[in-house]
């Protein structure tokens, strides 16, 4: 509305304006014309009453007209609408004025000469051109419109007088003024009617394109409304969802620990598996309707870049030793590389891509690469060698379910949702996520993100500087077989300072360290690769031994992370130390460290280092559930069953709230949804209560079905001091429990 205003409004002035100006113009121009024709009529009188009297000379010389050259004058003037004329020396003084009769010797006159000369007259005399004035008559003695015309009279080249004639130019200008003045209206009519057509249509595309935007502003709100009943809906499907599968995760696994017969635990295990798979699934939905409905939130803070994706990558090790593939971590950004993103989204990413290529992969390997592009991007690139995309469906495997169907979903599970997820995640941390792929050949998924560089902690810096200044230059032989696996831990090394060698097999391994026993320059550690068949790394390590002119040279053994192996059945078989796949560079690091015995003592940086809940910690503690669910009460009495807690329940949000009072638990695990009064009321009443009474804060965990962020946010905002879904795991429930229960931390509780 406003902006129409303002439109009419310029419209409206830019017509006055016009029209202003066009008025100007007609009315100087009108003028102009009136001007030249007084001049015109004033030169062809002064030519008559000139051409066959010498009255210029006459009165010049001071003499009198004769009434017969009067008469002749006064017709002259009277046929060219001159009313009077007056005659000016060459210096401006007046020497004739037909209106008194006068000449140059009388007393009227000498009076004129006296006065200043006109501007009109002073300009005739200095440009030798006619200068005109037009007037309106103001006594009845004047005519209505008049003209003044001072006219030079020249011999040539030398100026004789000045004329001033007094022309009446009434009828004139009664032509002239209306011609011009209809010539304004018309111009002014052209222009209205002109800008008219244009603003009307103007106007007209104004009006469609209002409605057209009501109507998309009313489809966007529909769309929006649907997005959110969606979104809603998808909430508390999962929500009902989740409670159920609460208690079929967490039975069935403890029902795997519990004694069984081989066919029971083969089934047990099934169900395990099928209720992750599920809720997998429901998680995928989730994240993918969050993401969609644009609740999804990025949380940026410091995090070590290697740490999160070897921490990532780890979790397939099991799957892809299980394929014997080989997965490796090559990190060519000198540690500590520290950034800030949010790492939980980095790692869901990275979760789905390193997921897919194991899955996707049959033989051969996964090769994640971690460096920075040309532009300072951070680059993640995951190379898998397995079934490869056709060149026509790579762009469709970003789509939310899109699956390949040559036959292989029923070879492989999935949503077809982890990339639709992963793509947006991306971009949503103002990232790049793209593919190449060749069918039968592998794929390779490249994540860039434009991450600024983080300052490492001192812990981080100082557990670096140790490892590289303890290995600097030390001669390290590395026996393995896999090429990536060797360039990734040359890598590793060069940037610990070391001196690695590398042999690919047995016997290379051998020759090698004869030729290195031959120069003199004996390895200060071996890296044997434990993988190779049949033990065969047994046989080498005896081998290389014999070979070797050194007899205390520590030796290490690379081995699978699934691997079994005790600290006594290391020392038997002659090592000193044990290195799991995929390597991570901080283990890497305190394991040759120790082997050289030179340890760090120091606790190892960012997500290497993790606490194992101590279930002694909990032992003796109360806590207090609110669940309203029966199963759910019965899961939590199984799950925490050894830890020697004491647990009491209430089956609302009234009742936690009189037991709290009564018996003041350690911990508090609040369901959210309950009769009676739900677990965000309970808080509040406790928070107050604790208030009253000048009482420590009480631990309150939420424990819920509730999965979205804001669900967490509204939890916190209640006065809840951590946040857990279900269904919960065993090991994530004791983490956070010992997390809260530690001595040190309780003080901290909200
Ligand atoms: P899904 O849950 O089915 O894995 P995604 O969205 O993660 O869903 O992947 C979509 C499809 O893209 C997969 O079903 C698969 O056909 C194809 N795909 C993804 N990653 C790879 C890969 N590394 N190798 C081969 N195919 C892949």
């Amino acid at each position: 509305m406003a902006r129409t205003l303002i439109v009419i409004f310029l419209t409206l002035t830019t017509l006055v304006a016009c029209l202003w100006q066009g008025n100007r113009l007609a009315v100087e121009t009108s003028e102009r014309e009136l001007a030249l024709r007084a001049e015109t009529w004033a030169r062809m009188w002064t030519r008559h009453v000139t051409s066959d009297t010498n009255l210029v000379e006459i009165l010049l010389q001071g003499q009198g007209i004769t009434p017969e050259q009067w008469e002749r004058i006064s017709r002259e003037m009277h046929d060219d609408n001159v009313f009077r004329f007056k005659l000016f020396d060459t210096r401006g003084r007046l020497i004739y004025d037909s209106l008194d009769g006068v000449n140059v010797n009388s007393d009227a006159v000498n009076s004129y000469s006296d006065a200043t000369p006109s501007p009109g007259l002073m300009q005739a005399l200095r440009t030798l051109k006619p200068v005109t004035t037009l007037f309106t008559g103001t006594s009845p003695d004047r005519p209505e419109n008049y003209a003044e015309t001072y006219l030079p009279l020249m011999d040539g080249t030398e100026k004789l007088a000045v004329f001033e004639v007094y022309l009446d130019v009434t009828m004139a200008a009664r032509e002239i003024r209306p011609l011009f003045e209809n010539l304004v209206l018309a111009v002014g009519l052209l222009m209205v009617s002109g800008m008219l057509v244009p603003l009307g249509f103007l106007g007209i595309l104004w009006l469609k394109l209002e409605g057209s935007n009501k109507r998309l502003e009313a489809s966007r709100q529909r769309a929006q409304d649907a997005e959110r009943t969606k979104a809603e809906f998808l909430a508390n499907m999962s929500h009902e969802i989740r409670t159920p599968m609460n208690g079929v995760i967490a039975m069935s696994e403890l029902l795997e620990q519990s004694e069984l017969n081989d066919e029971q635990r083969s089934l047990t295990r099934t169900i395990t598996q099928s209720s992750a798979a599920l809720l997998s699934i429901i998680n995928d939905i989730l994240d993918f309707s969050k993401v969609e409905a644009g609740k999804m939130q990025v949380h940026e803070e410091p995090m070590d870049l290697l740490a999160v994706v070897q921490d990532a990558v780890a979790l397939f090790s099991p799957t892809a030793e299980a394929k014997s593939l080989e997965i490796v971590v090559e990190n060519t950004i000198p540690p500590p590389c520290f950034v800030i993103a949010d790492p939980a989204r980095l790692r869901q990413c990275l979760l789905n891509v390193v997921g897919n290529a194991v899955k996707f992969t049959l033989r051969g390997h996964v090769h994640i690469w971690i460096g920075q592009t040309d532009r300072g991007e951070i680059s993640i690139k995951v190379t898998d060698t397995g079934v490869g995309i056709p060149e026509d469906m790579l762009d469709h495997i970003f789509e939310e379910f899109s699956q390949i169907e040559d036959g292989r979903t029923r070879q492989f599970e999935g949503t077809g949702l982890g990339l639709a997820i992963t793509l947006r995640l991306t971009r949503l941390m103002g990232g790049t996520l793209t593919a190449r792929s060749r069918k039968g050949v592998g794929s390779v998924f490249e994540f860039r993100f434009p991450l600024l560089a983080a300052e490492a902690p001192e812990k981080a810096r100082v557990f670096w500087n140790t490892a590289a200044d303890r290995l600097d230059s030390r001669r390290i032989m590395v026996v393995e077989t896999h090429d990536i696996n060797r360039r990734a831990l040359r890598t590793m090394l060069d940037f610990l300072r070391a001196k690695p060698v590398f042999a690919r097999d047995a016997e290379g391994a051998l020759r090698l360290m004869q030729a290195l026993t031959r120069q003199n320059t004996p390895p200060d550690v071996c890296v044997i690769d434990g993988t190779l068949d049949n033990g065969l790394h047994q046989v080498l390590r005896q081998e290389i031994e014999r070979v070797s002119a050194s007899k205390d040279m520590p030796y290490v053994l690379m081995v699978n992370a699934s691997q079994d192996l005790s600290s006594d059945r290391l020392k038997d078989l002659g090592y000193t130390a044990l290195l799991r796949k995929p390597l991570e560079t901080v283990g890497l690091a305190s394991v040759l460290c120790s082997a050289l015995g030179v340890p760090i003592d120091q606790a190892l940086p960012g997500a290497a280092a993790k606490s194992n809940p101590d279930t002694n910690l909990l032992s003796g503690k109360t806590i207090l559930v609110a669940e309203d669910n029966a199963t759910n009460r019965l899961v939590l009495k199984k799950l925490l069953a050894s830890t020697g807690v004491t647990l009491e329940m209430a089956r609302n949000g009234q009742e936690a709230l009189d037991l709290y009072k009564d018996l003041r638990p350690d911990l508090m695990l609040m369901d959210v949804s309950m009769p009676i009064m739900n677990g965000y009321d309970a808080t509040r009443h406790i928070r107050e209560f604790e208030q009253q009474e000048t009482l420590p804060r009480c631990p309150i965990v939420a424990l819920t079905a509730n999965a979205m962020t804001e669900h967490e946010v509204a939890c916190r905002d209640a006065g809840m001091s951590d946040f857990l879904t279900k269904p919960v795991r065993r090991a994530e429930l004791l983490d956070t429990l010992d997390g809260w229960l530690r001595p040190e931390d309780k003080a901290l509780a909200g």
